[in-house]
């Protein structure tokens, strides 16, 4: 049948398919060892696990409040205030959502007119391309430079003008590791309120850091009020797939986001969300331990990395290594990842999926360490590999 016109709308042209998850797809194709997609492998905790078959026995199975349970947005309020000192009202700040994909894409959209520009620190999550398409927000790009990954401040004042509506600000960072410095965030902070503009944040990995404390921008002067700080379960309590994750932020910008979270999914799943206002009780001692036992899987895969003749650079925060693959002499990252599954048997994510131009991330490489000693010890021997498989392969 001829079709006369294009079904699908302008939206959808400009981004493509996840390249993280396209790279799992390959991986089990060639029955490799999954270091692209940050999901770990090893079990949640039992607590969580527990309350989850309580509230599904309680027969919790029925929507809850749109905008989250009860008990969720209680104990995150209380979990906020303990450790940020953040006053967080749980009946008009907090809305639970479907993941931190969905808080990020419903917060874009309850924010950003066609046409407003959004500030993005390069390299960044993939999502945020998409979900800026998705809003028609034009992104202003701004490299995080040298060894260090730290923007030039110039470069980033010169990115805020009249049209700027926000900045995204992702720390820690996927997939750099960088945990931004208290004057990093200042200076984002001061730029926010110089330009009217929002603080968007992506706080997914704050309880997995290996140097510093995780500073919220939210409790930065001034902030709190210019401020969406997003979370969730997802990598905190090793539950990715259960889709629960939040939104703080003030009342009536929460009211925008909430219609339309609302509207898009209903709501997050009500079980689960009961599972994680008990688990947010584990606190402190939780958190340590998670963060220790990422730093010893770190340590493992970077250390493997290296004698690889990778170039990894050790993260400070979440779960992501970015290496340099420029000695292996392949003529780009997609090619090199394609390669590295099909014939090391290990899967990556190529490093131009982190950029808005490929040439950018074209001798990078990520992979994730959400894995457990026993994998990573098995990716280490395959990767040991690289360099002569690649030699042979050049010959
Ligand atoms: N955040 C994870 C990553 O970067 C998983 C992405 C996803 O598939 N939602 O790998």
């Amino acid at each position: 049948m001829a079709v006369s016109r294009s079904w699908l709308a302008r939206r959808t042209e400009g981004f493509t398919e996840s390249v993280i998850r396209e790279m799992t797809r390959l991986n089990a194709v060639h029955g490799g060892i999954n270091l692209a997609q940050g999901f770990p492998d090893f079990p949640a905790p039992a607590e969580i696990k527990e309350a989850a078959k309580r509230a599904i026995d309680a027969d919790i199975n029925q929507y809850a409040i749109t905008w989250g349970a009860p008990a969720l947005r209680m104990a995150l309020a209380s979990t906020y205030a303990d450790l940020y000192g953040m006053k967080v009202d749980p009946d008009t700040m907090i809305t639970t959502t479907c993941g931190s994909t969905e808080a990020m894409v419903s917060t874009l959209l309850a924010i950003v007119d066609p046409g407003d520009e959004v500030v993005v620190l390069e390299p960044f999550y993939e999502n945020y391309g998409p979900d800026a398409a998705i809003c028609g927000a034009t992104p202003v790009f701004v490299p995080l430079r040298g060894p260090e990954l730290t923007f030039d401040r110039d470069e980033l004042a010169r990115a805020f003008g009249p049209r700027t509506k926000a900045i995204i600000v992702n720390t820690p960072n996927n997939p750099s590791g960088r945990v931004f410095t208290r004057d990093e965030l200042v200076f984002i902070a001061e730029l926010c309120q110089k330009h009217d503009a929002i603080a968007v944040t992506d706080e997914i990995y704050e309880h997995i850091k290996y140097t510093g404390p995780h500073i919220p921008i939210a409790t930065l002067e001034g902030m709190a009020e210019r401020t969406v700080t997003i979370s969730g379960a997802s990598k905190t309590f090793s539950v990715t797939g259960w889709r629960v994750g939040w939104i703080i932020a003030p009342p009536a910008l929460s009211a925008g986001i909430r219609k339309v979270h609302d509207f898009v999914t209903v709501g997050a799943p009500a079980p689960l969300q009961e599972a994680v206002a008990a688990a947010l009780s584990l606190g402190r001692p939780y958190y340590d331990k998670l963060s220790h036992d990422y730093r010893v899987r770190r340590d493992l895969l970077v250390g493997a990395l290296e004698r690889a003749g990778f170039t990894p650079r050790s993260p400070e925060g979440a779960y992501y290594v970015l290496c340099d693959i420029g000695r292996f002499g392949f003529p780009d990252d997609v090619a090199f990842a394609r390669w590295l599954v099909a014939d090391v048997g290990v899967a990556g994510v190529p490093g131009s999926s982190f950029f808005s131009r490929p040439e950018l991330g074209r001798t990078t490489i990520r992979f994730t360490f959400c894995k457990t000693a026993a994998l990573l010890n098995e990716a280490a021997e395959r990767l040991a590999e690289t360099e002569t498989r690649a030699r042979k392969r050049a010959v």
